[in-house]
This record gives C-alpha cells, sequence and structure tokens, in this order.
C-alpha cells in the first residue's frame, strides 16, 4: 500500500514541480526568440540605416563598395532598375565586376548627382526554399527608378533559436529526472515515520490481542468448569475469574495510557515538585514488598536542600514505581536495591540500582520496547512487558531521558533524569 502511495506522492511532487518548471522554460524561450528577432530586425534597419545614409553621401555607388557589404554583413544585395536586375547581380560573383563596375557608376553619376534615399524592410520568405530573410528596399530617389535591394538571411537565426530549443529540452529532461530523483528519495523520508508507526501500530495490536488472549481463555475455561463443579470448588474459580479480570483490566490501563501518549493525549500536570519528597514516599510504599523478598531498599539523598522541579507529581511517582516494581522482581531475595538522587547543573539525577540479574546488552536496546519482556518464561504473569514503555513515554513528555546501565559487580542502574 504505502509503495503506491510512495509512487503517487512522487509523481505528484515531481510532475507538479516539472509541469511549473517547463511552463516557465516555453515562457523564456519564447520572449527569448521574440527579442532575438526583434534585435535582428533592428540591426538590420540599423544596417540598411547606415547604408542609405552613405549611399545618400556618396556621389558614386562602386560594385567593390556594394560587395565588401555584402561580404561584411551577411547580406544579399541586388540591384534593380525599374524591376529589372542590374548588371550587378550577375557580375558580383563573375571576377568581372571591377570592369563592369564603372557603368554602375557612369549611370548613377549621370541620373542623379546626389542621391536622395528613403528605405522599408520586410520578412520574406522564399517560396521555392522556403529560406525566411529580411527585406530591405533602397529606393534611390525620386529621380530614379534604381532599387537596391537587401537580404538578409534569417536562417543563422533559425539554427540558433533551434539549437537554444535543443539545449533548453535536454536541461529540462535533466530536470526532471532529477527532480523525481529527489522527490523519490524526499517523499520516501517523509513516509518513513508513518510506515514505522503504522508497522509499531500493527506490532502493538498483535501483541495486545495475544496478551489479552491469555486471562480471555483462563476466564472462559474456568466459567465452564463452574458449570458442573461442587459447591466447595466454586470460590476457588470464583477467585481465579477475579484475578484474571484484574489482571485483564491493568492490561487495559497500561495500553490506554500508552495509547494516550501516541495521541498526544497525554496529560501532564506540571508543578513544583519536590523530588526527594516524593522519594521517600516510594520508598515507604515498596519497602514493605522488598521485605516480603528479604531485599534490602535503601535510599540515598543529597543533604543540601534541594530546588524544586516542574513535573507532574504522580506520573514520576508512577515512573519510580514501575522501576523499584521491576527491581524488587528481576533482584533474587536478598538483594539489594538503592534509591539515589542528585542534583547537577540544573538537572535531577534519580537512580534506580539493584544487583539482580542484570539486563544484557542486546535487551538493553530492547526494554524500552512495547511488550518486550527479556524472557517470557521467566517474568511473572503481572509482567506484560509495558512498564518501561510507559516510564520512557513519561519521561519523554517531560522532556527528560530514561537509560539503562550494568551495576558495579551486576546488576542494573536505571536513570531518570530531569
Ligand atoms: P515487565 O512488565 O515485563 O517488567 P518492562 O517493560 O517493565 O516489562 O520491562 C521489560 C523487560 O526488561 C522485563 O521483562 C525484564 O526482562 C527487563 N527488566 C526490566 N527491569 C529490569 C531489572 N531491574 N533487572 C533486570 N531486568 C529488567
Amino acid at each position: 500500500m504505502f509503495k503506491k502511495v510512495h509512487l503517487r506522492l512522487t509523481l505528484l511532487c515531481a510532475g507538479s514541480t516539472a509541469t511549473i518548471m517547463i511552463i516557465m522554460s516555453l515562457c523564456y524561450l519564447y520572449v527569448s526568440e521574440r527579442s532575438l528577432y526583434r534585435n535582428q530586425f533592428q540591426a538590420f534597419e540599423n544596417d540598411i540605416n547606415t547604408i542609405t545614409t552613405n549611399l545618400e553621401h556618396q556621389t558614386v555607388i562602386s560594385m567593390e563598395w556594394l560587395s565588401k557589404m555584402e561580404s561584411q554583413g551577411n547580406y544579399l544585395f541586388f540591384v534593380v532598375d525599374n524591376g529589372i536586375p542590374f548588371l550587378y547581380n550577375q557580375l558580383s560573383d563573375s571576377g568581372e565586376a571591377a570592369s563592369k563596375n564603372k557603368l554602375l557608376e557612369e549611370f548613377l553619376d549621370s541620373s542623379q548627382s546626389k542621391i536622395s534615399a528613403s528605405h522599408y524592410a520586410y520578412t520574406f520568405t522564399s517560396p521555392s526554399t522556403g529560406t525566411s530573410y529580411i527585406a530591405g528596399v533602397i529606393n534611390m530617389g525620386k529621380a530614379s527608378s534604381l532599387e537596391i535591394i537587401i537580404l538578409f538571411s534569417l536562417e543563422p537565426l533559425k539554427s540558433q533559436i533551434l539549437e537554444q530549443r535543443f539545449r533548453f529540452t535536454l536541461i529540462d529532461i535533466a530536470a526532471v529526472i532529477m527532480l523525481t530523483a529527489f522527490a523519490w528519495i524526499f517523499t520516501g523520508r517523509l513516509l518513513k515515520p508513518i510506515i514505522e508507526n503504522q508497522q509499531k501500530q500493527i506490532q502493538f495490536v498483535a501483541a495486545a490481542s495475544h496478551e489479552l488472549r491469555t486471562p480471555l481463555a483462563v476466564i472462559l475455561s474456568t466459567e465452564e468448569c463452574c458449570q458442573n463443579a461442587p459447591q466447595e470448588k466454586l470460590s476457588g474459580f470464583l477467585k481465579t475469574i477475579h484475578n484474571e479480570a484484574l489482571h485483564m483490566s491493568a492490561l487495559v490501563d497500561d495500553m490506554l495510557t500508552l495509547s494516550g501518549s501516541d495521541s498526544h493525549h497525554f496529560s501532564i500536570n506540571m508543578q513544583p515538585v519536590e523530588i526527594d519528597t516524593l522519594i521517600i514516599n516510594s520508598y515507604e510504599s515498596f519497602e514493605p514488598l522488598a521485605k516480603e523478598k528479604f531485599i534490602t531498599l535503601s535510599v540515598n539523598l543529597p543533604e543540601n536542600p534541594l530546588p524544586t522541579c516542574s513535573a507532574d507529581s504522580q506520573r514520576i511517582s508512577q515512573v519510580i514505581a514501575i522501576l523499584i516494581q521491576n527491581a524488587i522482581s528481576y533482584t533474587p531475595e536478598y538483594g539489594k536495591i538503592e534509591l539515589s538522587l542528585f542534583y547537577k547543573k540544573n538537572h535531577f539525577h534519580i537512580s534506580v540500582t539493584d544487583n539482580g540479574i542484570g539486563i544484557s546488552d542486546e535487551d538493553k536496546k530492547k526494554i524500552f520496547d512495547r511488550f518486550y519482556r527479556v524472557e517470557k518464561s521467566r517474568s511473572s504473569k503481572e509482567h506484560f512487558g509495558l512498564g518501561l514503555s510507559i516510564a520512557y513515554e513519561i519521561v519523554q513528555a517531560h522532556g527528560g531521558s530514561i537509560s539503562v546501565t550494568d551495576a558495579d559487580g551486576g546488576g542494573s542502574i536505571f536513570t531518570i533524569i530531569l
């Protein structure tokens, strides 16, 4: 499912960006081509103006001058008299231009001592070859029927435009490829946390159903037994049902706490809290339980008075309770558990140290995961593998951190920093 979404998002991102880019490229090309044509036309007009001015100031127009102008400006010159091509056209390439120049000079000399020229320019396409030109016609004045036609081929400009279009197409193709690759990576990164979250949700639901199935099965089978059981055994069965129901209720409470944190409905009521008092309270609550297991529970608090800490006292007490409960569960009889607190650089460090079975490095990475238990068989029925994940979420919601390290001589140290 996510593969399809990934692909669609990539196409959407890359497609929309590429469309905008291509439209902008086309607009640029349009504006650029128009200005190239305009500039060319302008240059042609300027040239023709210069030629006209030159012609006006010359008493004689030499064939040489025309040929020079022709070769300099890539122009084609035609001299026309009354619509009939003049000799220059036939002779310009023949090598006899020099001898025949005289004729044109004489002609111009005799007809007009000073040329008063006017001109006009327009585009013209040869019907036979399809080649486009800018054409300019210089009229040699009212007294003369002589016209000079100047053609400038637009083919070099056209090939320059074609080259520009080709270059833009290549650039656009490369950009589209890069955009698609970028969109693929970018959307992949965007989707990654969503995919991970969904996988976690699936695992959570699967693990929760699995955990709930066991007490449910016990309740159902015990209820069946109740139907045919003699009176004296009935209270035992009912007690089992009650215990399993309590077990399920505790599990559902834990799951609700975690789902509340997932949906950010985790209520944290921050208030100034005396952390040392909180630790003493926790110690007093768990001392009887520790005694039952012949475990020595001790407290190590700083002697100097501490500032208050902004925290949710109930939630932090819940975290400390989880850690002490775990320490008691995973520490053998006659073991030791120490609660300690120290304050350094504006941070409260709360530690629960035990000399119990300890946690391997491999398991240290996973114990904060939901439903993770190092050895399912080793844990008692009250352990669902949710305690540390709840502790983790609460500490995170406080902006703090929780970590585990090995204790000297075996056992574990869980440290909360607030
Ligand atoms: P559980 O409800 O099973 O204790 P937790 O999330 O609190 O779940 O703990 C996860 C696992 O981490 C436990 O199943 C246990 O294997 C391990 N663990 C937690 N605390 C300790 C400890 N103090 N010493 C050794 N192992 C521990």
